[in-house]
């Protein structure tokens, strides 16, 4: 039975019913019109995710990582300088995949429970008056520490050092599920992968890319193959697809764009506001801290939570999963031990961020936290309760 109970983890995130269904599908051939006809809008609808007209998308059998990849071989070479700034596992994770590329990468160290330091990035980029910089690297949902960061305020510093170095972005944890404007912000790289904000299987990188950065690929050597943008978008354009496609995922995703259309963008991203609010509001009342270090740098997709001082948060996702069947998220790297995370993105509702908060609470208790069982619940019910459920199931049925 416990495989009824909802995952809180930040990806793979639990999976709908309906999208469940969408990846049962029979095989086909990928030279056939079927499959041409099945591609061509999925590319479309990602990039209404993206918010991006003039970008391009491309779609890779693979996970966040691959997109990383892809995205830094298919546009610099070895030897080219990247700045970047580490603040948590995945921010660090990148930084490593370039330099096991032969990318020189100069790297700001942050805080871990702070953001992408657009202040520092900005005197980096005036300082480098040769351009010798050729990309700049952020996290946007920091998913260890459960920070988002300003990418807008990442463009303002480029535009300000008047640096033309390309932004590359992971949007991992926050694609289609927090706002994302790849054209405003000046994103030449987005990297996503299915199994998170899309709410399906892990299976595909999905990759937003600029004109700017498809102007660098002409030029860029770093070695490629399987990620090639090239092939990929060679063959897409004629419905086709370089190699064996990923069938079931990329058949999905069109049910998840669909999902995602009917319920708005907007929606979607209030829905994942609320929840994440319920759940930080359990966490006051927990009298527990929060990693993030400011309100600002809250993500709406995870949460990151600082166990008191002498306890060890290993113990509470082992807890949680062997008495209760719940998963939640481990501290990673330099928080290990020291936080547990509540994922709340993809297909959540307020009643399962409810359940989740509950098991949290029983878990402390047995392990014996300061807490009262009840007060993180009663403090998320008030919460809910009280604010708005913009495309609530009320409204749904009013509409
Ligand atoms: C999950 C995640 C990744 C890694 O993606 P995989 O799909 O596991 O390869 C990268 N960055 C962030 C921010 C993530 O949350």
């Amino acid at each position: 039975m416990s495989d009824q109970n909802p995952l809180f983890i930040p990806g793979p995130t639990n999976i709908p019913e309906k999208l469940r269904r969408a990846f049962d599908v029979p095989s086909m051939d990928h030279r056939s019109e079927k499959f041409a006809a099945m591609l061509k809008p999925l590319a479309d609808g990602v990039k209404d995710v993206l918010k991006t007209r003039t970008g391009e998308v491309v779609m890779f059998p693979g996970s966040g990582t691959g997109g990383w990849e892809a995205s830094i071989t298919n546009t610099l070479s070895p030897g080219d300088k990247i700045l970047s700034a580490r603040y948590g596992m995945f921010s660090h994770r990148w930084i490593d995949l370039c330099q096991r590329h032969g990318l020189d990468v100069e790297v700001i160290e942050e805080e871990w429970g702070n953001g992408a330091p657009a202040d520092r990035f900005e005197e980096v980029l005036t300082a480098d008056k040769g351009h010798e910089i050729k990309a700049v690297l952020a996290t946007h949902n920091e998913t260890a520490t459960g920070v988002r960061s300003d990418i807008g305020a990442i463009r303002k510093a480029l535009d300000a050092a008047k640096h033309p170095a390309l932004l590359f972005v992971d949007g991992v944890s926050s694609i289609a599920s927090m706002d994302f404007r790849m054209d405003e912000w000046g994103v030449d790289l987005a990297v996503t992968g299915s199994q998170k904000g899309f709410m399906l299987p892990t299976g595909a990188a999905i990759v937003g890319v600029s004109q700017k950065a498809l102007k660098a690929m002409e030029t860029a050597r770093c070695p490629r193959c399987y990620f090639d943008f090239r092939d990929m978008l060679g063959s897409n354009a004629n419905g086709g697809y370089p190699y064996t496609p990923p069938l079931n995922i990329l058949s999905a995703l069109k049910v998840s764009l669909e999902m995602l259309q009917e319920e708005g963008l907007p929606n979607v991203f209030a829905r994942h506001h609320r929840i994440a609010e319920g759940i930080r509001t359990a966490v006051g009342a927990w009298g527990l801290k929060i990693c993030a270090n400011n309100p600002r740098l809250y993500s709406e997709t995870v949460t990151a939570i600082c166990v008191p001082h002498g306890f060890d948060s290993n113990a509470v996702v082992s807890h949680a999963a062997d008495k209760y069947g719940v998963a939640f998220g481990v501290g990673l790297g330099e928080v290990a031990g020291k936080v547990f995370r509540i994922g709340h993105l993809g297909s959540m509702t307020d009643v399962m961020a409810l359940s989740g908060i509950a098991a949290a609470e029983m878990v402390m208790a047995d392990l014996d936290y300061p807490i009262k069982l009840g007060s993180g619940v009663a403090a998320a019910q008030e919460y809910y309760r009280n604010t708005r459920h913009v495309g609530s199931v009320d409204a749904t049925r009013a509409a």
